[in-house]
């Protein structure tokens, strides 16, 4: 690939997570028995008039904030005619000509600290459609599909990138920072395991150093990140290959087989004309006034960048530690409990950073948070800082025992007995024998060899497996050795 330059742009459905539809009442609830969430509004019955929900509105324009757009202030939607069986209307209500949002950005990490900032050209609020399930392996080969309008008429926002990315990792990065700021703000799951989060990508080639754009095709089914940065990769591969036997790049849209890991062309690209768009009469225009917008963007959370900063400012931690931990607005919530609870943040901040995130990791690229409480983690760390138990035991017995079983950590400690013995008392005999079954280390250690000191306290720890407070025990031998 050292002659060729990816250019990537990619649009995005995102499911806002309003109590109910669009244009009418009926709920959005995820999995519930196929077509029982459905009206007549939803099913696209003659007579029926939508009415605008504002909550799907006012989630849009956040969204457009969040990404730094601008927020149109007259707007309207559009019907995008076609027939498709997902479509019982023969039209989804869209925005085509007057996107609420435009011009904005989100800043992506790329390198170990570099940022750099992919451009948003719209952010716009259409329907959902019904779901198809197809009987078969694949769109392609099935013999007959079925339909599920619970999805149809749920909000759905459309996010479409500048092509400013420039390769499969960088895809893949973008997408990860989306769906935090997104799940940030709260306006969606973000799930695409649901399909509450979908992405499209649109890729072309170019000779390196050239700043003409090449032809690009579009890929499509790509319901996981692995799967955008996967096809990406074949697509990169597959392109270059054409573009040096000299052959075309063919403009049109393409499936990704996840089964055999391939891109296979689908249809020619539709153009826009064919949709017959117009604004659609039965909605009113939308006006928006700057108090309203303005009203919008207090109301926006901290976002994860300036959440960032204020972990670098206020708790002085590194700025690689401060990344990590927004980087999921779970995650942060979490650090800052525990903070709360036991205040050493750069302590707090290891143990998510190793210990906590490996558990979360396991659950996938959907994980679904942390998986125990604030209050369990402070706990553990009070543990070890009394010296009942030490870190070790931490690590390797408490806590996959708190992730597995839910117990607070103290009852853990406690049914496993590993509390330490840090009372002189219980530890006076056990000292005492080792020191006499070990005449020869104590002359060394008489005789100024300091680093014998370790064999002797490792002799007590094996004699009490391992309960035994360490520091304690080589005071108690320094004390025992100066008389
Ligand atoms: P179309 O008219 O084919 O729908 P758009 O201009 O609306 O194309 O862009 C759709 C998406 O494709 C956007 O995300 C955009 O960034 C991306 N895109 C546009 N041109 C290219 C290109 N030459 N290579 C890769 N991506 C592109
Ligand atoms: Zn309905
Ligand atoms: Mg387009």
């Amino acid at each position: 690939m050292h002659d060729f330059e990816a250019v990537i742009g990619l649009e995005i459905h995102v499911e806002l997570s309003t109590a109910s539809k669009i244009f009418c009442s009926c709920p959005t609830t995820f999995g519930a028995e196929v077509n029982t969430q459905c009206c007549p509004v939803c099913l696209g019955l003659p007579g029926t008039l939508p009415a605008l929900n504002r909550k799907a509105l006012e989630y849009t324009v956040k969204a457009g904030l969040a990404l730094n757009c601008q927020i149109a202030r007259h707007t309207w939607f559009d019907r995008k005619n076609y027939f498709y069986p997902d479509l019982p209307k023969a039209y989804q209500v869209s925005q085509q000509d007057a996107p609420l949002c435009v011009n904005g950005y989100l800043e992506i990490p790329v390198g170990d600290s570099g940022t750099k900032k992919v451009g948003i050209n719209r952010v716009h609020l259409e329907e959902e459609v019904g779901k198809s399930l197809h009987a078969g392996e694949t769109i392609i080969d099935a013999v007959y599909s079925l339909l599920d309008y619970n999805r149809a008429g749920i909000p759905l926002i459309e996010i479409v990138t500048q092509p400013d990315i420039r390769s499969a990792e960088e895809a893949q990065t973008f997408l990860e920072s989306l769906r935090n700021i997104l799940r940030y703000i709260e306006i969606s799951d973000c799930k695409m395991q649901e399909g509450s989060l979908r992405c499209d990508a649109n890729i072309s080639l170019r000779p390196k150093g050239s700043t003409a754009f090449g032809t690009k095709t579009e890929i499509k089914n790509l319901n996981s990140f692995r799967a955008v940065r996967r096809a990406l990769e074949y697509e990169i591969k597959r392109q270059a290959g054409l573009l040096r036997d000299g052959l075309p790049v063919e403009p049109e849209t393409r499936h990704w087989d996840e089964q055999k890991g391939v891109t296979v062309a689908m249809r020619s690209k539709e153009q826009t004309s064919f949709y017959r768009l117009f604004a659609d009469p039965d909605l009113v225009p939308i006006d928006l006034s700057a108090e309203w917008i303005q009203q919008m963007e207090r109301e926006l959370p901290e976002l994860p960048g300036a959440r960032r900063e204020r972990f670098i400012d206020e708790y002085g931690l590194p700025e690689y530690d401060a990344r990590v931990l927004t980087a999921a607005k779970e995650m942060a919530d979490f650090f800052e409990e525990v903070v709360k609870g036991y205040n050493d943040p750069k302590t707090v901040s290891n143990w998510i950073m190793t210990e906590i995130l490996r558990y979360v990791k396991e659950q996938g690229e959907e994980a679904e948070g942390i998986p125990l409480p604030p209050a369990s983690l402070v706990e553990l760390l009070q543990l070890i800082e009394g010296g009942i138990i030490n870190r070790n035991q931490a690590k390797e017995i408490v806590l996959p025992e708190m992730v597995a079983s839910g117990k607070a950590p103290r009852q853990i400690v406690k049914e496993k007995g590993l509390e330490q013995i840090s009372d002189t008392s219980q530890l006076e005999g056990v000292v005492a024998s080792v020191l006499e079954a070990n005449p020869d280390v104590v002359q060394d250690y008489l005789g100024g060899k300091e680093k014998v000191m370790g064999f002797l306290v490792g002799q007590v720890l094996k004699e009490t497996k391992g309960k035994a407070n360490p520091r304690l025990v080589n005071e108690m031998i320094r004390e025992k050795l100066k008389q």
